[in-house]
């Protein structure tokens, strides 16, 4: 017989809410609308002896068929702009706000300084579990502090950038999953703003391009680039780009490669694929996207085991071929 607990869907279906797309169910679900829910939800949770997860827009997630707990789906909103303080405005963003919708936000509002992360899918949320980054940009570079719910303590905490603990696609939120619940994120646009254009695809912009049309051109590179997770289920870049020592990037001809501060090298992740011969490579309904080969995608009714078998042969490749070891990016839940 299946259980009920007050408020809560039972077995509830996650699949529309992870942008691969995979078949998902989580033992019960609900969406938190109300940061007065928190407790009680975690009560019930106890009482049932179930993990709790957030979940965002489920962009950085590769589900299992099962997840036996109970699924949060983040649905605060709200927005506001807090004040002025040296460097920069304060924004205080709710956690369930749609991250592009709040970039183009914050833009047409002359509030310049995240353009550079146009696009990126998820929640406001979820941008610090992952300190998302493209063209240049880190959120590290734009955050101020977050609110969050310590499920441990049980009462709310405040976040400081260096509480956080970010590094590149890193935080303290991917060490202890689950333990935090961010209900929002205090974003600090920088004044004066300086455009950032030293990144591929945005290079050839003038000095004098403002965030308008930076957004408008990452937003064109971006579409060019990835497959669109509404039209062909994806996560986005599915390996993290590798840092190896100088060694080790020396004796991989022609790898496009990125010096780090410490001496070691960042390397394309895609290029390898590509060379190992990954790229269209399909393995039941997934494979890796043709046009981008760090692209996982589901070409329509891929399981879990797929994406789990495709990714391995992946990474063994790579590692025979460059000697160099993959990591995967989104998180198996
Ligand atoms: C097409 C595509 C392109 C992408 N491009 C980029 C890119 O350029 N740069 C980049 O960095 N990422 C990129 N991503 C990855 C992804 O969009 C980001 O990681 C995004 O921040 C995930 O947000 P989400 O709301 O979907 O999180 P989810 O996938 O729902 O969750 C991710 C993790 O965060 C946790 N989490 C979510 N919300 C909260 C919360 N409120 N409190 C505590 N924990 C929470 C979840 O439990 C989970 O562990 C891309 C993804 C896709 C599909």
């Amino acid at each position: 017989m299946m259980i009920q607990l007050p408020g809560l869907t039972a077995d509830f279906d996650l699949s529309p809410h992870n942008t691969f797309g995979l078949p998902a169910h989580a033992s019960f679900g609900t969406f938190l609308e109300d940061e007065a829910q928190i407790p009680e939800l975690l009560d019930t949770a106890a009482s049932s002896a179930l993990p709790v997860r957030v979940f965002g827009g489920g962009s950085n997630l590769v589900m299992r068929p099962r997840f036996e707990g109970i699924a949060v789906l983040m649905a605060l909103r709200g927005r506001k702009i807090v004040g002025e303080e040296s460097g920069g405005t304060l924004v205080e963003i709710a956690a369930g706000e749609n991250w592009d919708e709040i970039v183009g936000w914050t833009v047409n509002q002359g509030l310049w300084g995240l353009e550079n992360l146009s696009l990126i899918p998820g929640t406001v949320g979820a941008a610090p579990v992952q300190n998302i980054g493209a063209y240049g940009i880190e959120l590290a570079d734009r955050f101020n502090s977050l609110r969050a719910y310590d499920t441990v303590e049980r009462r709310f905490v405040t976040f400081s950038a260096a509480e956080c603990r970010f590094a590149y696609r890193q935080s303290l939120f991917k060490q202890v999953p689950g333990r935090y619940l961010i209900t929002s994120v205090c974003l600090r646009l920088p004044q004066p703003w300086a455009p950032v254009l030293t990144y591929s695809g945005i290079d050839h912009l003038p000095s004098s391009a403002g965030a308008p049309e930076i957004r408008a051109q990452v937003i064109a590179v971006r579409q060019a680039k990835l497959p669109d997770w509404r039209v062909q289920g994806n996560v986005g870049s599915f390996f993290h780009n590798p840092i190896v020592p100088a060694g080790i990037a020396d004796a991989i001809e022609g790898v496009p490669h990125y010096p780090q501060a410490d001496g070691s090298v960042k390397l394309s992740a895609a290029w390898l694929i590509e060379r190992a011969g990954f790229k269209g490579h399909r393995l039941g309904g997934a494979g890796v996207s043709e046009r981008h080969a760090l692209v996982l995608v589901n070409h329509g009714g891929a399981t879990f085991e797929d994406v789990q078998q495709l990714s391995g042969l992946i990474r063994s490749g790579v590692h025979a071929q460059f000697g160099v070891t993959l990591v995967q990016e989104p998180e198996t839940m």
